[in-house]
């Protein structure tokens, strides 16, 4: 019997955007089954929900069988082994993610010598996109329909209104979801 690829690409994705989508379509092409594991920080206040990042992920993908998105908030190697994954796909943009990458994987490994941590180089198209760039550029009503989904460029537009709406600063507003 063959076995499954099944790698875990795991990340904030809030929201989601097209940097994101080309390493997991990429990933499909080397990986039989990609897991999008959203982390959820229990004590963050973010610009969108688990929930909702996971919708939006979903509506992006589409009707592939290859791909299953859920929410984690437990240590990346731990959720990696609890859904069976043998690797962990990430991407890589600018030097500050390699630095980042590099300590990341050799802790990683200390954690799960048995999980491979494989990254993508991103396109150069999306050298420069970042899910807080998206969120900067939307909160100020800039055009972000170049970094993002139709639908994502719509949720931005409904959450900025309704914060908007309610009062709340649009520097708080950038600010949910940073790190
Ligand atoms: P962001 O930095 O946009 O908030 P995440 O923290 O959700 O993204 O990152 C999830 C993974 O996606 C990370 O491995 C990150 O390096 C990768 N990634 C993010 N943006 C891009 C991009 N523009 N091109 C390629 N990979 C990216």
């Amino acid at each position: 019997m063959q076995t499954v690829r099944r790698a875990l690409y795991p990340g904030s994705f809030n929201p989601v955007h097209y940097g994101h989508l080309d390493i997991a379509r990429r990933a499909l092409a080397v990986f039989d089954e990609l897991v999008i594991g959203v982390y959820v920080h229990p004590d963050k206040v973010d610009l969108f929900t688990g929930p909702e990042r996971i919708a939006l992920i979903e509506e992006a993908i589409g009707d592939d069988d290859r791909v299953r998105v859920a929410s984690y908030n437990q240590l990346t190697v731990d959720y990696a082994k609890d859904v069976g994954a043998s690797a962990i796909v990430r991407g890589l943009r600018v030097f500050s993610d390699f630095e980042l990458e590099f300590r990341m994987a050799l802790a990683n490994r200390r954690l799960a010598p048995g999980i491979e941590i494989v990254n993508f180089i991103a396109a150069e198209e999306h050298l420069h996109i970042s899910s807080s760039t998206v969120r900067e550029v939307a909160s100020l009503g800039g055009d972000v329909s170049w970094m993002a989904p139709p639908h994502v460029v719509s949720a931005l537009a409904r959450r900025f209104a309704e914060l908007k709406s309610r009062g709340v600063s649009s520097s708080y507003m950038t600010s949910l979801g940073k790190d």
